[in-house]
This record gives structure tokens, sequence and C-alpha cells, in this order.
């Protein structure tokens, strides 16, 4: 592992050294606030309370599975809407914080500022160095400007987390698509019930292959290259072959049936023909109350499903009349595809819970696909690193390049080094060798791990990743038993278990001396706008409790993390808050040209022993710049200036920026405000996305460097080019947080929330990661947050529990089935109390020579996470279009390459769908309708650039509920269980207006009311006597003395425990202005901004699917 050489010292190493046969449990966190629901294992918040057991809940009953697979001949069948699976314990923990019961406390609200307790105003106390000069350059003529998407001045009611809501008519011809007009037809039907099904072609758990029976399109759509979904309509499926043969995926349609008729007129702006012949079962007419319809009909695993309800129009431009709330739209067209017979991902997540939620995941077997993220699982490490630290897109990965390239299935890794686990999951232990270090192989360097192979009777060791030959040190050796296994195997972390930790030793440090203690440095903006909406006065409040609860090692009584305070506008205020002053002396640097510190000594100090120095700082701060008339502010500047105090200190740290506006000032790293929205859908959209100067790339590289990692805090009333600003948070590992129109009273709990998870979380500095891979495949490429410096090494001046670094692998040679392939990331890290420690993580992988092995076992959702990151990385340097062009063009490749290679033969009019990726579509057009690929107006430069970065360091279970966000009926919540609804899909058709509906995504909470809700339940919720009095600026739920308040906030509360950012809660009213924004999110529908629904996307990638087969 190298390490960047950096000048570093520091107190020499002092930590005790623990015997390596007792391992030593690193314990993180921070001390539990008081009322806090404690997790043991997190900074965030101390231990846990309880974990729920799930427990099954009485007569549990669900719907058919989708796959096909014969249900058992006890299950009924239940509309969806009716699904009883859902309970806590199975709902809830992925990855993540456990769920609780108990609704989430926070500390107590910061107490208000009282006016006469404040002390007497500071003006400029302590001496200005010599050096320290005014500048008076106002910058005359540079005023920020607007554009038409910025131009809002006033904060709106109640929006988005980003950007205004604000209604604005869909472009006309901006779209490709037709209205489409959900209309209920007839309670869903099961796809199987009664139907004979095809045997799976292939063993196991994970069924094989969704069949959808797609008629071939018309002749004269096939050709059309790039307007999707087809112009002319759906094609139509014709009479039915006989039924399938044992272990075959079944036969479809034959493709010599007429396949194009003329459709009924459709609505005004539709263009194309509405075709749609009969159809029939497959195996079997359908029941007499479907007669034969047009349209598409799909097919799964032999049964069919049957086509309901009228058929949306696939063909024509967008028209500009979205199907859309109250708005009246045309007649919908009489005939559409059931959208209960294509793959449903609510269903695919139920059958995932209910047949792999009950049994501990174990690692011990290779090539193991793990449960899906949101299935709540325990994890035995019996040899490989637990899904919660490495998940990957197959666990059965091609021998040959040749046969990769042909799927087209990304080999990829996402890895969360220091995720969080659940209470009952084991810790990596920390493994002491003393001064010789970790074991590791003289070639390729891999640490010791399960799979190195111990000959010659224990004195040497064969490499499992280059196979080459090592002594075992002396001290090492231990004696093989009859199997070959040492004796002390299960002794020994780093021999049985997939991760673990070794206790790094004074070779892995920057100049080879032990780190200091890192340094916590806060930096509050006290420009004009941050003082008047009260936010320094909030932060001020906030530090003073907060900064009892900074991450803490083990057993430690205090946290070893020291912390300094700079104020700024267009001129920075250092603070000595020095123990021995009776007041904080402030120091201000004007010359922001050219950054220094003006004091080292009394900057950065211990919080208990500058305790009365620091609170008398942060009572004075407000005071000081309340009449402030300063609106510019510098940023770059106070990024070197933490940078140059974490330099002098000779530590490494992370700096805190609460910041509000674009920084005019004249200073280095000065931006002007670039935005321009009709760059939109051009060739030069990726200079949004692109910072406006490299001044920043620059400065982030120094910061890496230092180990000066930046998080931020930004309060936009406009445009702040996030583009340019996060470039340094970005490529150190840090955070962005984004409250554009920050508002006291109905922002302030989310942001205080994320800045106390921000502060307390469990996090690593100075950290470099490298994963090593045995011969045959390496890692390529790489896309997280952090720094590269070379090919291998990831670099982050630090890195904290919720990040992810997803890394793409390629063949070099050929993997053999026999050994499979291995994977080893290390993380070399200091830690919060300044230890230098390496984390390792092993997992080995299935190679196999059938393709079919490997689409047998790929996972959607790792998959969906890889190609979200790859697209957006993308758009720094392809027009949007080519990138989601080649989004669809590779799943197409992967779903055609599995019909032509695994799949039995059958009609081209069939979609065949493997079992596991039947799934890719639905997720794949939700990335395509993203915020960054596809804006609606309504979105801003901002707001993208801010997503996008926030998606690159995604997991695998946030990215899942990103891009398909869950719905809860609400009204549907068993209040006296601890259970949570059953999820229904994101589509306004499953919503009805005598319901209440929540829906998350990870950023936001939408609490949906439908206009027909019962009073008594409004009155309960929202505390008011009808419809029309629901505020819809609301924050938070009232807190009400009923059954159903109860159960709503706590499921509310739940999911904001689950998520790593405190979600914004937004009241949306059925018909209201409002709802445009939560139609946003329903994933399922075609978008305002011309993005397609999932039926039209299903068809489309149909489409392609058959080009590429033709
Ligand atoms: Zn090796």
């Amino acid at each position: 592992m190298s390490v960047n050489q950096q000048a570093h010292t520091g107190p020499p190493y002092g930590q005790p050294q623990p015997g390596y046969q007792g391992y030593q449990q690193p314990a993180y966190g921070g001390q539990p606030l008081p009322g806090v629901p404690q997790s043991q294992y997190g900074a965030y918040n101390g231990p846990m309370p309880g974990y729920q057991q799930p427990v099954p809940p009485q007569g549990l009953v669900r719907a058919p599975p989708t796959s096909g697979a014969p249900p058992p001949a006890s299950e009924a069948s239940l509309p969806s809407g009716h699904l009883a699976y859902s309970q806590y314990g199975h709902e809830d923990v992925q990855n993540g914080v456990p769920a609780s019961a108990a609704p989430m406390q926070r500390p107590p609200a910061s107490k208000p500022f009282l006016p006469g307790s404040a002390p007497t105003p500071v003006q400029q106390y302590g001496p200005r160095p010599a050096s320290v000069q005014q500048l008076g350059n106002h910058m005359a003529g540079m005023t920020i400007g607007t554009t038409a998407g910025t131009t809002a001045s006033a904060p709106p009611p109640a929006g988005l987390g980003y950007g205004p809501p604000t209604s604005v008519p869909p472009v006309s011809g901006s779209g490709l698509y037709t209205p489409y007009t959900a209309s209920p037809g007839p309670p869903p039907t099961s796809v199987s019930q009664g139907l004979p099904l095809a045997q799976p072609p292939f063993p196991g758990q994970r069924l094989p292959a969704q069949v959808l029976a797609f008629a071939p399109p018309p002749p004269s759509t096939g050709t059309g290259p790039s307007s999707y979904p087809p112009t002319t309509g759906a094609p139509r499926p014709p009479t039915l072959p006989g039924p399938p043969l044992p272990g075959q995926t079944v036969a479809g349609p034959p493709a010599f049936q007429p396949n194009h008729v003329s459709s009924p007129p459709p609505p005004p702006a539709m263009s194309g023909p509405h075709p749609g012949p009969p159809m029939g079962g497959l195996h079997g007419p359908p029941p007499p109350t479907h007669p034969p319809q047009p349209g598409y009909q799909m097919q799964q695993n032999g049964s069919f499903g049957q086509v309901r309800g009228p058929q949306p129009n696939y063909g024509g431009a967008y028209p500009g009349t979205p199907n859309y709330g109250s708005q009246p739209g045309p007649p919908p067209p009489p005939k559409r595809l059931d959208p209960d017979s294509i793959p449903s991902p609510i269903q695919v997540i139920e059958d995932d819970r209910s047949n792999r939620g009950s049994e501990p995941f174990v690692t011990g077997v290779r090539g193991q696909v793990p449960p899906l993220v949101t299935t709540n699982f325990l994890v035995k490490d019996q040899g490989n690193a637990s899904p919660r630290y490495i998940r990957c897109t197959s666990y059965n990965i091609p021998c040959t390049s040749d046969m990769a390239k042909q799927s087209q299935v990304p080999l990829a890794a996402v890895i969360k080094p220091l995720a969080t686990l659940p209470p009952e999951e084991t810790l990596p232990y920390l493994v002491d060798h003393g001064e010789s270090g970790p074991v590791r192989c003289n070639r390729c360097k891999a640490y010791m791990c399960p799979f190195m192979q111990f000959i010659e009777g224990g004195r040497r060791f064969q490499c499992c990743f280059c196979s080459c030959v090592t002594e075992v040190p002396p001290h090492y050796f231990q004696h093989l038993d009859h199997t070959g296994k040492r004796v002390d195997f299960y002794d020994r972390p780093e021999l049985s278990l997939g991760s673990y930790e070794f206790l790094a030793t004074v070779d892995y440090c920057k100049n080879n001396k032990f780190p200091s203690p890192p340094a916590f440095i806060f930096m509050i903006d006290v420009s004009y706008n941050a003082v008047k909406s009260g936010l320094v006065r909030l932060i001020c409040e906030e530090l003073k409790s907060l900064l009892d609860y900074l991450p803490r090692e083990g057993n430690m009584e205090e946290s070893a993390i020291r912390v300094g305070f700079v104020t700024y506008n267009k001129v920075l205020h250092f603070y000595n808050v020095k123990s021995s002053l009776a007041q904080p002396q402030m120091m201000v640097v004007s010359d922001v040209a050219d950054m220094f510190v003006p004091l080292l000594d009394g900057f950065l100090v211990n919080v208990n022993e500058s305790r009365t120095v620091i609170t008398s700082l942060l009572d004075q701060i407000p005071e000081m710049f309340a009449d402030t008339r300063e609106t510019e502010t510098v940023f770059a500047p106070v990024i070197q200036a933490g940078l140059e105090a974490l330099k002098a200190a000779e530590c490494a740290g992370k700096l805190f920026i609460f910041h509000t506006s674009l920084p005019i000032a004249e200073a280095p790293g000065k931006v002007k405000n670039r935005d321009d929205r009709k760059l939109i859908n051009t060739d030069k959209e990726k200079t949004l996305f692109q910072p406006q100067t490299s001044f920043y790339n620059n400065l982030a590289k120094d910061c890496v460097a230092q180990g000066c990692c930046v998080d931020l805090f930004l309060f936009p009333n406009q445009y702040l080019d996030v583009a340019t600003l996060g470039v340094v948070t970005y490529q150190t590992g840090g955070s962005i947080y984004k409250y554009a129109y920050f508002q006291l009273e109905t922002d302030q709990d989310r942001f205080l929330s994320d800045l106390r998870r921000d502060v307390q979380k469990e996090v690593g500095f100075d950290a470099v990661m490298r994963v090593r891979t045995s011969t045959g495949i390496r890692a390529t490429d790489f896309f997280g947050a952090f720094y590269m410096s070379n090919t291998t090494d990831v670099e982050m001046a630090s890195l904290d529990c919720d990040k992810t670094i997803t890394v793409e692998f390629k063949h070099d040679d050929k993997l053999s089935e026999d050994s499979g392939a291995l994977l080893q990331c290390a993380l070399l890290y200091t830690s919060c109390a300044g230890q230098r420690r390496l984390r390792i993580h092993n997992l080995s992988l299935n190679c196999c020579t059938q393709l079919a092995d490997l689409y047998r076992n790929c996972e959607t959702d790792t998959l969906i996470n890889y190609l979200a990151k790859y697209a957006y990385r993308g758009v720094l340097s392809s027009p949007v279009k080519t990138v989601r062009d080649a989004l669809i063009n590779q799943c197409a490749q992967i779903l055609a390459c599995y019909r032509k290679n695994c799949a039995s033969p059958s009609s081209a009019g069939q979609l065949i769908l493997p079992e596991c990726m039947k799934l890719l579509p639905v997720y794949l057009n939700c990335v395509l309708k993203s915020d960054v690929l596809q804006p609606g107006p309504e979105v801003t430069t901002d707001d993208r650039a801010y997503i996008r970065q926030l998606v690159t360091s995604m997991d695998v279970a946030e990215t899942n509920v990103f891009f398909y966000p869950r719905l809860l009926p609400l009204t549907k919540a068993d209040v006296d269980s601890d259970s949570l609804p059953a999820a229904i899909r994101n589509s306004e058709e499953r919503l009805s207006k005598g319901d209440i509906y929540l829906l998350e995504n990870g950023l936001n909470i939408f609490v949906w009311v439908g206009v027909n809700v019962q009073q008594g339940l409004i009155q309960n919720l929202f505390g008011v006597s009808s419809f029309s009095q629901i505020s819809n600026t609301l924050s938070t739920l009232p807190v009400l003395e009923n059954p159903f308040s109860k159960k709503v906030r706590s499921i509310i509360d739940m999911l904001q425990m689950q998520r790593s950012r405190y979600m914004k809660l937004i009241i949306v009213k059925q018909e209201d202005k409002l709802e445009m924004l939560f139609k946003h999110f329903l994933v399922e529908d075609k978008s305002l901004s011309g993005g397609a629904s999932y039926v039209d996307f299903l068809c489309h990638m149909h489409k392609e699917i058959r080009q590429l087969l033709s």
C-alpha cells in the first residue's frame, strides 16, 4: 500500500498494543446523546435499543410471484392493494441503521437565544498581524445574475429540498410521447393462476427468466432509430404455439401473424395508428371476463398475463398535455398492456423478503448471491465480506474476456468499506501483529486472508491472488492439521473471516510518523443572508452542545479530535480559543489572495479544556455580525485557510463549511454566474456539470495530500454553482448538503439532524484504498468521491460510513471455474483517535464458461447502481442524449445476449428477461428519466449537479430507493402492529382518492392526501376538519394523540432513521399545485419531462433487443 509522503509530526504513538489472540474489537462512536435512540455500532447516536426481530404476521398471504413460479397450493392471491406481507422487520433494515419502533428522538433543540444573555458585542479583539490588510476591492459590477430557472426570489411554501416547485407547463415537442392515460381496469388478476407453468430451465432458487410475449412490431416501425416508443403503436401477438417443453422457457407467438391494424383514432396529439389484434393465452384462453384484446401481451414462465383496460398509445410526439391531476386529458385510448402482468418491483422485493429474510446470510460459500438490499437479513461472516461491505453486479463471472464482452454485463463491485452494521452483527476484529505488521504476499502485497494456501507444513504460504510463495514469518508460524488447515484457523480473523482490521505499523504512516488525532474546523459564512435568516445563530447554538459528541474511539472518555473556528464573508476571521484566555480573540485576514493562518497556538483546541472560551465565542458570533451589510463572500480562501491550519497542526481533519452564496468577491477561486438553461439538450450541456475553473481541482489535490476533507452545507437562495463549489468536497471524500431557500421554521430540524449525524458519524481520515484481484481480472475503473493520482490507489482525505466506491473489473487473462476469482479491498486509514489501521474485505466469486451461469447470478440493484454512476460521470464529457442512448444500448445488448444464448428458441414477438434481471428495464427507465439525465422544468442546474454528486457515492440500497421510490398506503397501515403497510407500485393509477400515501426516495418524504379521504382521518392526522384546511406548508406532522397519527409519525421516524440524510417532508394534496412535484416520483408513469412510462419503455427495449437479434 503506497502512502503519500507528506510531512507529518505528532506525538509518539502511545496506544497499548493489544495481543493478537484476543481480538480487540473497536468500538466507534461518540458518546450517546441523551434521549436519542442508540445504535451500538455507529458513531451516530450510540447504541440502539432492542433490535426488532421480524415476526411474520399471522395469516400471511401474498400474491403469486410474477416470476411464474408455481405458487404454493395454500397461497391465495389477492389484489396487490391487499397484500399483507409487510411487516416491520422485513421492511426496513437495509445495510443501514436498523429500524426501531420507537419514534426517533433528537437532542433537545437549541435553546432560543436570549438577547439579554449575550456578552457585550465584540469588536475586533487581538492585534492584527502586520501583514493583514483590508482589501477595499468590492468588485463593482459583479452581481449575481439570475436566469429563467433561478429567478424565484421568495422561498416556495414547501418546495423540494432542491429547487422551487414551479408550475411549468410541459414544453411542447420536448418529448416523444403521447399522454399515457391510465385507466383503472378490472381488479388485478394473477397471471399464473390456473394456468400451466413451464419449468424453469435452470435449477436453483432464482428463477431464470421472465417471458413477456410481445407481438413483433409492425414493419414500418422497425427502422426508426431513435424515437421510441414505436411511433405507430403496439404490435400484437398473434395466435399461440403449443405449450413449452419442460425445462424451457415458453415459446412465443409466431412472427408471421398479422401484426398491425389501425387503431381507433388516437387522442389529438397522437400520430400513430393503434394496432392491436386479439391476443390469446399461451396455454389456454384468457378468462371469459377478458375477451381477446389488442395490445402487447406478456407471459411469465409459461403463463400469460392478461390485457386489461384501455391501452395507451405509444406513438406520437409528446403533445404537451400531460396526464396530470385534474387537468382534463384526451379520452384514454382503448387498450393497453396490463401493468399487472409486467415485472413488478414490489413483487420481486416481496418475494425476496419471503424467501430470504428469515435465514441469516452465511458468507462461507463462494459466489453466493446475497438477498436483495430491500430484504432485512442478518449476515454471518464465514470467510467472505458481508454484502453490507461489498455487493457485485454478478457473483459468477465469465471465464474469458470474450464472454464478458458478449454479454455486456459490467463486472463491478460496490464497496462500502466502513459500512455501519446492525447491532447483532460483529464489527471487524482488530488484529495486531506487533511491530512486524500484517503478513503479506511478497510479490503482490496482498494481505493475509482466508484464501491463502499454507504449504510445506505451514512454513510457507501460496498467494491466492498471484500464486507467489512467501515464507511465513517465524512469529506467525503455526502447524497444519490433517486437512492442511492451520490449527489456529478459528483463532485468527484474518484466516477465517471475510472482514477484519490490522493495526498498522509506522511503515503505513506518512513520513514514517504516527499521525496526530484529526481536527474539525467549523467555518461559518457570516454574510448578510446567513445572519438574516437566523442561520448563524442556529449553528452557533447547536455547536455548543454538539461539540460534546465528537467521534470517540472505543472506551476513550473524550474525543481526541480538536476543534477550531473561522467565520467569513469576504474576509476571514480566525479565533483564538486557547483555554487560558478569558475571552476569545479574533484575528482578521483580509488579504485573501494569499491565505495564511494568523495564529498557531490556540486555534485548534480540546473542547473540554477550552469549553468556557468556546461557549463565549459561540455566544458572541451572532452578535458581532448581527448588523452586517456585507453580502459578498469568498470561498476558496476558506478552504485554503482550513488546509493551512491542518498543515500547521500536522494533522488530518475535516472542514465543516456553512455557505450561502455564489462567491463573487475578488479572491482566488472566484466564480461567476454561468447558469444557462438554454444549454440543456445541447452539446454544451456537459459544461453545466463541469467546474468553471480548474482552481478547485488543484486545491482538492492539495487537500487530499494533507488529509483535509471538506463537508459543505449550502443554503442558496439562487444559483451558487454546486458543480464548481462541490469539487473539493467531492474529491476529498466529503459530503454536500443543500437547503435551498433555507427557512428557520421549516428547515432547521432537517439541517440540524444532518449536521449532528455528519459530525458524529464514523469516519476514517487520510484514507487510501486499493482493490487487489486474483490473476485474470483487475480493477480498471472507479466511481465515487475521491481523488486518484495513479491508476490503482483511491485516495480520500476522509471516508465515512455512508460512502461507497464502485469498482469496475476487466479481464486481463482467462479465469478458471475451479479457482474462481478473488477480490481483496484494503483500506488504510487513520481512526478518529489517530490510530492508523487497515481494514480488509475479501470476497470470492465463481467463474463460468456458460453465459447462463452469469445471468443466473446477477444482481440488478447493483447493476443499476453501477450504470447510474457510469452515466452520471458520462454527462461530464458527453451530451446527455449520447449517455442515455449508450445506457439503453448496453442494456439491450445484455438482454439480447441472454435471449440469444440462454433462452430456448421462441418467437421474436416475445420479450424474454433473465429472472434476476427482470427489473432491469423498469429500473433503467428510472435512471434515464432522472433529473440528471432528463431534467424537468422545475429542476435547477444546481439540483442536477448536487444529485449527480450524491448518487456517485450512494450504496445499492440508496440508489434502489432513489430511483424507484417507496410508496406506502398510510391508510392501510395497521395501527396496532409495528409493520409497515405493503408498498405499492409507483403509478398514479395505484392511488385511490380515498387514501393517504407516503412516498420516500431517500431525500424527500411526500405525504399525498386524496380528495376523498374521510374527514376523520384528516382530523386525526392533520388536526383540521377538512381537506381544504390541510396546510401544504407543514414540515412536520402535528403531534396528535390518536393511533393513526402516532402510527404515521412512527413510520416517518423509522424511515428517517434508515437514511443517511434527514428527508424533507412535503405534504401534497391531490389536485393541488404541488402534486406535480409528487407525480415526478411516480416513476412507472410517463413523466412531464418526457420520460417514458414503464410500459412504453418495456416496449421500446423489446424493439431494441429485436433489432440486435435480427
Ligand atoms: Zn500475491
